[in-house]
Parts: C-alpha cells; structure tokens; sequence
C-alpha cells in the first residue's frame, strides 16, 4: 500500500513531498519523491485521556455545579446513567468511537468506569471499528485485571496503593487525575510513581521537579478545565520538564474530535504548533506505550490523510499550523488504522 502526499515526516513533522510504504500495517520506507497528491499524510492522533462512558449524557445540566452533575451517587449523569439501558449505554458509547474513528483518532485512553462489566461494555462498543482503546478500569483490581490497566480518580478520594502494586505487579499502565482543582493531590499521586498524570492544572515548583525528576508524563485537557473552571494548564512549564500528551476528557463536555483540542491548546497556549501535533500523536502514544504516533519506518501504520486542498486548508502557508489551527473533520480523506 502507498499513501502519498505531502508527509509530516519523523518526530519533527517535516513535509516532505513523497509516499509512505506500508506493508503488513507497519511503515517500510517513506520515499521523497515528485508526487501529483495535494494530500497531507500526518500520524494519526492518540487521545491520551478520555471517558466515554458517559456519552449518552452529552450537554446534560447547564448551569449546574461539577458537584451536581458528577458527583456520585445521585449527580445528573448517574440518574442519566442508571435510566438507561445497557444497550443504550453501549450504543452511545459506539457512536463516541466511530467520531473519534472519522476525526483521525488510532487510539483512545479511557478511564473506564463500571468495574469489569464497564471494561466488557466498552469492548463491545467497540467491536468491528478500527480505533483501539488502551482501557484502564477503575474502581477495582479486577477491572484492572480484566482491561489495560488502571485509571485512578484522584489521591485526596482513596488510598490507592494495592491497586498500584497490583498494576505494577501485572505490567500493565497505572495513571492518576492530579493538580486538577488545586495541587492537594499531585505530591501523593506521584508517590505512587504512576505511567501518567492526567491534568496537572496547578503545580507548584516542587511538582514541577518532581515531574521533571520522575520523567513522569503528564496529559492535559485544556477544553476540559475551561468547562469545568479550574484554570488553564502551564503547557509551556511542563513541555519544559516532560513528555507532554493532549487528551479530550469527558465526551459529556467535550467532543472527542482532536482537532478541536489541538486547536484550543495552540491558541491557548505558547506552545508551538510543532509541539501541540506531537502531543496530539508521539507523546500520546509514548504514554500508551504504544508503536504509532510517528511517520517513520518500523512504526504502526496509522495514518491520517487530509485534503490539502480543501477549500479549508488551500492556500496556507505552514502545513503544520494549518492541520494544528485549523483542519477539522471536512478535511479527512482518509483514516488509515
Ligand atoms: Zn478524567
């Protein structure tokens, strides 16, 4: 198989003009060389932090505190939740993954509510799509067991040391909301020494060694605390310390689309385009451990092919700016998973 275009080539998204040589879903050669496409060939993203678990509750509660919609057992998305049925639930979450699946997304990291019953549900939401979530269950041990690894709520909600040490013990990601309303929960979070934190809104200078010391990677949802009012993540400081990731958060106030968040956190935040792409994709896929993320012989082949000469993206001059600042699901000709 060839794709060719104009290639966000390596770690450093360089355009090329070539093809990419794809055999066995794997990257063999990436060949510069005179081509007729006007197409953009970039890696396609990972979303580093989602929960899609929630996706039939989409826009629910304006107006509402965090508390009142979120907090269990009796916030709106729990009614919502509970006064659906399983297929509905699993439907939703179906449709979630197929959006993620048309606006270029390889693979999604989900904190998966609902213990292991949570962890099957979304298995099979998933069944027959392309995307391939990397699951981290919640909750309990066997959700662990049973999924990728374990999703940890914060360190200030429980003490979740056994479940680390098991995670640990069966080699499998341990990640952990941290620093999200205030920086209570960042130094025992990273005590535990997890694979990721998930937010880091409000570190202090001590986190900030910490992170860099640990070489902890961080993923940040800057749409997410803008809803939620909890201030705006220091990309800048943390790119300066670590591998930094993008992820969408709640599909309940978010869409799952990263192209939107690639876009918010460009114009957010200092970080340069070239720095928001690779959190959109490299860095991701570092957290998740995973083989794709880079244009580059020997990874995974997923691909994201846009139409260059959409009535979108024609006439720009900087590739990198236009897929980061301004490309959107209109410009997608093809996903390659
Ligand atoms: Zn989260």
């Amino acid at each position: 198989m060839l794709v060719e275009g104009t290639i966000l080539r390596g770690p450093r998204f360089e355009p090329v003009e070539g093809r990419v040589v794809v055999e066995d879903g794997e990257i063999q050669t990436v060949e510069e060389t005179s081509v007729e496409s006007d197409d953009v060939v970039l890696p396609a993203f990972v979303n580093a932090h989602t929960h899609v678990g929630d996706s039939i509750a989409k826009e629910a509660g304006e107006g509402l505190s965090l508390e009142e919609l979120v907090a269990p057992p009796d916030g709106l998305k729990h009614r919502l939740l509970r006064a659906a049925s399983r297929e509905e639930k699993i439907a939703a979450i179906r449709r979630s993954a197929r959006q993620m699946q048309a606006t270029g997304t390889a693979s999604f990291v989900e904190f998966r509510e609902g213990g292991v019953e949570g962890v099957y549900a979304l298995r099979e939401a998933v069944e027959g799509l392309d995307v391939d979530p990397v699951i981290l269950g919640r909750e309990t041990v066997e959700a662990m067991e049973a999924s990728d690894g374990f999703g940890a709520s914060g360190a200030n909600d429980a003490e979740f040391s056994t479940e680390r040490n098991a995670t640990e013990r069966a080699g499998k990601l341990f990640g952990i909301h941290a620093g999200e309303a205030d920086p209570s929960d960042i130094n025992p979070a990273l005590d535990l020494s997890p694979d990721f934190l998930v937010h880091v809104v409000h570190p202090e200078p001590l986190h900030l060694d910490r992170i860099e010391d640990s070489e902890v990677p961080v993923v940040v949802c800057p749409r997410s605390n803008l809803v939620t009012d909890v201030g705006v993540p220091p990309v800048r400081e943390l790119l300066d310390r670590t591998t930094v990731a993008l992820g969408t958060d709640n599909v309940m106030l978010n869409s799952p689309s990263m192209f939107r968040e690639m876009e918010f956190a460009s114009k957010l935040t200092d970080a340069s385009a070239t720095e928001v792409l690779r959190m959109a994709t490299r860095n991701g896929a570092a957290v998740a451990d995973l083989n794709c993320g880079t244009v580059e012989p020997g990874r995974d082949a997923k691909l994201l092919v846009l139409d260059g000469d959409s009535d979108n993206l024609s006439n720009s001059q900087d590739v990198v700016r236009a897929v980061v600042r301004r490309a959107g699901a209109n410009d997608v000709k093809e996903v390659v998973l």
